[in-house]
């Protein structure tokens, strides 16, 4: 099965996990009655696996995604051109087939900070993507990111968008989304790639607002993301970093307001994912932050188990 039929057929849903950088984070997440199998429980329809860029995470990483294997659902392994040379890709790429890994995020990557390009051979997603098809022809099915707000370092959210066309036209089939918690600006770039011809299913990355400082570090860290007005809100009624107004406050009193953050986020997450339902998208891909307990509350009360 292929993860393209399923986005042909009906609405996907799926999970992202991270390898943990040590071996007892592999255990809670690998483990038996690890985090992997309960997320199993929820049945999605596939869980991909981040790759750190240069590759540092490798085994971790084929790691997981035997796992994810062997517990009976698609693996998506994430792959990125930084640090790698032609050689080196055609090698890691055969290893994931030899691991009954057939699908893969195609990505440039994240550039660690003070690089200025990918210090590898290939420099775009688009090269990438057109590689993998010319060295493997019709043995992977190829995702690739699309950026709602326009990547970070894109000359124009226009050029973005042709870049992304220039994916499907080199063989992607499907485009996973970078994180947007702007939904103006999420519907104006669906009907933007569409009347650019792209015509890959969009499946919708939805990072669960949990923690008001990951919230604040994944939006601003890299991507420069919108935070809309209801969710500053939330950070704002909820504030626990240095605070001149109320210099002594209790741990107590921080722990609360955390705990108030994190229910006042997944109403504000569940919200988000409705609105997406209705966008003509395709599949919902949350980020699973290796945790189940909150995830596995969002999938149960936001209702896409059952989409
Ligand atoms: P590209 O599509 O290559 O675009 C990069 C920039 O170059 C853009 O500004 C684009 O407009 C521009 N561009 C593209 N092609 C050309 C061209 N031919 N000429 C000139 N300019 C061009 N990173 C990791 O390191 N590991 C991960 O596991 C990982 N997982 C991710 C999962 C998802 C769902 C998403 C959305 C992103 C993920 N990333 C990950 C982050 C990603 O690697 C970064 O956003 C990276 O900075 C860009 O990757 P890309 O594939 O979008 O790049």
């Amino acid at each position: 099965m292929k993860v393209t039929d399923i986005l042909d057929k009906r609405m996907a849903f799926s999970f992202e996990v991270f390898p943990p950088k040590t071996d007892k984070g592999m255990e809670k997440l690998c483990g038996k009655d690890g985090v992997l199998s309960k997320l199993m429980s929820l049945k999605p329809d596939y869980i991909s696996c981040t790759y750190g860029a240069g590759g540092t995470n490798v085994g971790k990483n084929l790691e997981v995604l035997d796992q994810i294997k062997a517990q009976g659902t698609i693996g998506v392994t994430h792959f990125t051109c930084v640090g790698n040379t032609r050689e080196g890709i055609k090698e890691q790429l055969q290893t994931y087939l030899d691991h009954g890994i057939d699908h893969i995020l195609a990505l440039r990557g994240d550039l660690p900070f003070g690089w200025t390009g990918t210090g590898g051979d290939l420099h775009y997603a688009t090269e990438l993507v057109k590689f993998i098809r010319d060295e493997f022809g019709d043995k992977f099915t190829i995702a690739v990111a699309g950026s709602p707000e326009g990547h970070i370092s894109c000359r124009s959210i226009e050029a973005d968008i042709a870049f992304l066309k220039q994916k499907q036209d080199e063989g992607a089939d499907f485009i996973m989304t970078q994180l947007c918690w702007d939904m103006d600006q999420f519907r104006w770039w669906m009907d933007a790639i569409q009347a650019a011809g792209i015509t890959m299913p969009v499946d919708v990355g939805i990072m669960p607002v949990l923690d008001a400082a990951a919230t604040i570090n994944m939006a601003l860290s890299r991507n420069g993301c919108v935070i809309p007005r209801p969710l500053a809100e939330i950070i704002s009624k909820h504030w626990i970093f240095p605070n001149p107004f109320a210099p002594n406050e209790s741990e107590e009193s921080i722990a609360q307001k955390k705990r108030d953050f994190k229910e006042a986020g997944i109403e504000y997450t569940i919200r988000l994912i409705d609105e997406y339902r209705v966008c003509g998208i395709h599949g919902i891909h949350l980020y699973a932050l290796n945790k189940y307990d909150d995830v596995a509350r969002l999938v149960k009360e936001s209702g896409i188990k059952d989409m």
